[in-house]
C-alpha cells in the first residue's frame, strides 16, 4: 500500500493524490486524479527504501511539477484522456 497526499484536480475539482509506492524497483511517485484517472508520468523517488516518505523529496516535486505543467498546457485545450 503507497502512501499518498491530496491536492484538489484542476480538470474535474476532485481530490486528486500524490502517491509514492513500492515496487520491484523501488519506490516511485505519481499524482494521479481519484475522479477522472487524469496522471502524470511515474518518477523515481529517490528517498531511503526504508525510511518514511518525504513529502518534500525531490521526485515528489517533480510530480507535482508534472502535474501543474499537465493542467497549464493540456487543460486549456484538451481536458480528456491522453492515450
Ligand atoms: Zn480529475
Amino acid at each position: 500500500m503507497g502512501s499518498k497526499k491530496y491536492t484538489p484536480c484542476p480538470f474535474c475539482g476532485s481530490e486528486s493524490s500524490c502517491w509514492v509506492k513500492g515496487g520491484r524497483y523501488g519506490r516511485f511517485t505519481y499524482v494521479e486524479c481519484d475522479l477522472c484517472g487524469a496522471r502524470t508520468k511515474t518518477f523515481k523517488y529517490c528517498g531511503d527504501e526504508h525510511a518514511e516518505v518525504d513529502w518534500n523529496d525531490i521526485s515528489v516535486k517533480k510530480a507535482w511539477d508534472a502535474w501543474k505543467r499537465r493542467v497549464n498546457t493540456e487543460a486549456e485545450t484538451n481536458a480528456g484522456e491522453k492515450h
